[in-house]
């Protein structure tokens, strides 16, 4: 099958087309400044990207401007849309109504707007997506992948959080966790790499990018995850501060006479390693690079960002009355190594050791623990764009 995967922002559009069978992406891109100016890349495999600007209204006109460009009479990667077997589209929250990835009806729609006010940034960016493809592709299957699916698993000690039962009853407020795709995908392929068996297994997925969650992996079952209500919660960040005292808010935003919300604001976007990095960079190239010159903010963002990495590895190994493999995976976790020097450091009382030569190795699966480790350590590189593909084929095949 030829599967379309749509992953639709608020004001950008990335796309793969891939092949089921092979896994191979035949073509992928980016729409970016939808309803700004309009920007399209497009990349047919083997060939040259090119990327152009594009008039994007709105995410109709972009939508319109990917199947013009796969089909494409010269550079497409398919003849006629009819090649085009199914779409899968990520959806941000699924709320509780979803713990697997669903088929796009009417009414799977209609629940999916009921987590709006859930993910109130990403959920409505999703929805349009799937319209429009509804619109200009009738009759083509869809399906949607979310992010929290996955850690619906997650028992209610994990999910609850100690505030008035009311409240979750009420408003649903609880820890949902974020990522889930990555972290199925990733755990997966854990266990198949080291050749465990996944019913067994206990596996923390430490997902290190821009935004960054840590998962415990039981059995193939999420138990719990770091990220909360939102993708605030749970490790030190790009830009996100991830758990602090909730009184901070108050405190804060009376000396800086911010409301709640202005507060929160600095907490997603100039906190994190960019806030401890007195706004030099969320970017860990340029904060290892800066850190290695001596410049010390940038030194004690390091060390804050990996600490709670480390501390959040350990309270899983907990939960999960011990660990068998740990996987490091997106952005930091697949290219720093520095960084997974530093959180290996403070695991070495689970019996990690670090095999140095292996953790600067680049690409792929690998293992970087040595062989006589009790517990492996691995940097396993995330495929959401796969992962969303293998759900679609697998809801589809039922
Ligand atoms: P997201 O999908 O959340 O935007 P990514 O998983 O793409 O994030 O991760 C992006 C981050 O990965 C960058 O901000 C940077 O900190 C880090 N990163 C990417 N490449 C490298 C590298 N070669 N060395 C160190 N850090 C890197």
């Amino acid at each position: 099958m030829k599967v379309l995967i749509i992953n639709c922002g608020s004001s950008s559009l990335k796309y793969q087309l891939i092949d089921s069978e092979s896994e191979a992406v035949l073509a992928k891109g980016l729409c970016e400044r939808i309803g700004i100016d309009g920007r399209l890349s497009y990349e047919k495999t083997g060939a040259e990207k090119e990327t152009r600007d594009a008039p994007m209204p709105t995410h109709t006109e972009a939508v319109q401007l990917v199947v013009d460009a796969l089909t494409n009479p010269k550079t497409g990667a398919i003849a006629s849309l009819s090649e085009i077997d199914a779409i899968g589209h990520r959806v941000v929250h699924g709320g509780e109504k979803f713990a697997g990835s669903a088929l796009v009806t009417d009414e799977m729609l209609a629940a999916v707007k009921e987590c709006i006010d859930l993910a109130p940034l990403h959920n409505p960016a999703n929805l349009i997506g799937i319209d429009v493809c509804r619109k200009l592709m009738p009759g083509v299957p869809m399906v949607g992948v979310f992010d929290t699916a996955f850690h619906q698993t997650m028992p209610r000690k994990a999910y609850l959080y100690a505030i008035p039962i009311e409240y979750y009853e009420q408003y649903k407020i609880r820890k949902y966790g974020f990522h889930g795709t990555s972290h199925s995908f990733v755990s997966k392929e854990l266990a198949r790499f080291l050749g465990l068996k996944l019913e067994d297994s206990r596996i923390i997925v430490c997902h290190l990018g821009n935004g960054a969650s840590i998962s415990a992996v039981q059995g193939g079952k999420c138990v719990d995850t770091s990220m909360g209500l939102t993708p605030l919660a749970g490790l030190v960040m790009g830009t996100r501060s991830g758990d602090l005292d909730p009184s901070v808010v108050d405190f804060l935003g009376k000396k800086i006479g911010k409301d709640a919300a202005g507060v929160i604001d600095v907490l997603n976007k100039k906190s994190g390693v960019l806030g401890l990095s007195r706004g030099l960079s969320s970017d860990f190239r340029d904060l290892e690079e800066a850190a290695s010159k001596g410049n010390k903010d940038a030194e004690a963002a390091f060390e804050v960002f990996c600490y709670r990495v480390a501390c959040t590895v350990g309270a899983y190994a907990a939960a999960m009355n011990g660990v068998d493999a740990i996987a490091f995976t997106a952005g930091i976790g697949e290219n720093a190594a520095g960084v997974r020097a530093q959180i290996v450091k403070y695991l070495g009382y689970l019996g990690i050791e670090l095999d140095a030569a292996k953790n600067a190795q680049r690409g792929g699966n690998v293992k970087i623990s040595t062989d006589a480790s009790r517990v492996a350590a691995c940097v396993i590189p995330t495929n959401e764009e796969i992962a969303i593909c293998r759900e679609t084929v697998a809801v589809l095949k039922g």
